[in-house]
């Protein structure tokens, strides 16, 4: 069976969940009659507004787009192959609009011209969908704006938002108390390791590497898989840990680790500032002459600056998540060594660097090896707390030297 939810591994109940409201909204529209109730209810669960959460890689925003494809599928089934679900899935469907955070934060103009979209009448006759992902990172305002849509949501329109948790800090407590949520879980490694088997036709054994070593995260479990780059940046944030021999050592381990977190953000966000920056060049016109041309050129430039500061923005956000995931790995070793100084019988995250792990928790015991683990664990706090990343990290780097 290949609908529209196979791919969202290992998450049994949430698609239970989600083919019983898909089911309900085909009869709602059937009839005529889309009036939904919040949380359950005669609508067989359907409803106006929901949030997936779950840890990241749990596969929050693929679930939000398997769901808004079955509630745009013509059997209204979620059949995976009609153009409803199809269109849906490739992004291409008139009535769904997916809202990606580029920046920090998604900001209120953004958030109004969406929600003022969404009231119109869907053109399929079906539902209107919005799907937001990091719907934690709306700014206060985008979040007032979103909050009256779903207070008093248009009677075919859907808000799918995807958020780590429904803790305040991640959504507001009224947009919380307005959604059905959908929670998933850590797929285990073992399922993520089958789906890069059967979707992506990766060797076994390396599935299975990759899925334990990315703990359970679908999307980098496929990139550590099959990219090299992401082979060689594992590998040397996982050489961290021999390399702190001095205190020079550390300042030029952080440096290291930051610089290659530039490096990669940049390179996955050059090519589409270029694309856009000529795409705005090319409507502005750049290089005409004749009357208007310098009141239109003045126009331009703020446009321009515009497009610059959106685009800072966005390197800002990749460059932190880059750095995010440095981390997520450097602690995952740490907590390796944890488990070998207190002999829990766990499998180790990095089955590769297992004997670096072993030496350290001999050297370090139980208490040195949880002093680590915490110092890399306050990096990341710090860091989303605005602390400059350098700072943040060469602190980390002593810490781990010194113990
Ligand atoms: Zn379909």
């Amino acid at each position: 069976m290949s609908d529209v939810f196979h791919d969202l591994v290992g998450q049994d109940e949430a698609v239970d969940t989600l083919r019983a409201a898909a089911g309900a909204a085909a009869v709602l529209r059937s009839v005529g009659d889309p009036t939904l109730e919040i949380g359950g209810g005669p609508g067989g669960g359907m409803t106006h507004a929901w949030i997936f959460t779950g840890p990241p890689g749990s596969g929050r925003s693929v679930a939000a787009r398997a769901f808004a494809a079955a509630l745009q599928c013509l059997p209204g089934t979620g059949c995976g192959t009609c153009p409803g679900c199809h269109t849906t899935l490739a992004g291409t469907h008139a009535d769904v609009r997916l809202v990606m955070p580029e920046g920090l934060s998604i900001g209120v103009n953004e958030m109004r011209a969406l929600v003022l979209r969404a009231a119109s009448t869907p053109s399929g006759g079906r539902w209107q969908v919005v799907i937001i992902e990091d719907a934690d990172r709306l700014t206060e305002a985008a979040g007032n704006a979103l909050l009256k849509a779903v207070e008093e949501p248009p009677p075919r329109t859907v808000f799918l938002l995807c958020a780590p948790s429904t803790h305040p800090d991640d959504i507001s407590v009224t947009i919380r108390s307005r959604c059905r949520v959908v929670p998933l879980r850590q797929p285990s490694a073992d399922a993520v390791a089958e789906v890069l088997v059967r979707r992506d036709g990766v060797a076994p054994d390396v599935a299975r590497w990759a899925a334990a070593a990315t703990q359970g995260h679908v999307g980098r479990a496929r990139r550590l898989a099959g990219d090299p780059q992401a082979r060689e940046r594992r590998a040397a944030v996982l050489a961290v840990p021999r390399r702190l021999t001095s205190v020079g050592a550390a300042f030029d381990a952080a440096s290291a680790l930051i610089e290659a977190a530039e490096a990669e953000a940049e390179s996955s966000v050059a090519e589409i500032d270029a694309t856009e920056r000529s795409a705005l060049e090319t409507a502005l016109g750049a290089g005409g002459t004749g009357r208007g041309a310098a009141s239109a050129a003045r126009g331009s430039a703020g446009q321009i600056k515009d497009l610059e500061r959106r685009q800072k923005s966005r390197a800002t956000r990749a460059q932190r998540d880059a750095l995010d995931r440095a981390l997520v790995d450097l602690a995952a070793f740490y907590r390796d060594a944890l488990m070998v100084a207190l002999g829990a019988p766990v499998a180790p995250v990095h089955a590769d660097t297992a004997e670096l792990a072993d030496t350290g928790a001999r050297s370090w015991q139980a208490e040195g090896t949880l002093r680590r683990l915490e110092a890399v664990l306050s990096c990341r706090t710090a860091i989303e707390a605005n602390v400059k990343p350098r700072i943040a990290v060469e602190a980390m780097m002593l810490s781990l030297w010194k113990g």
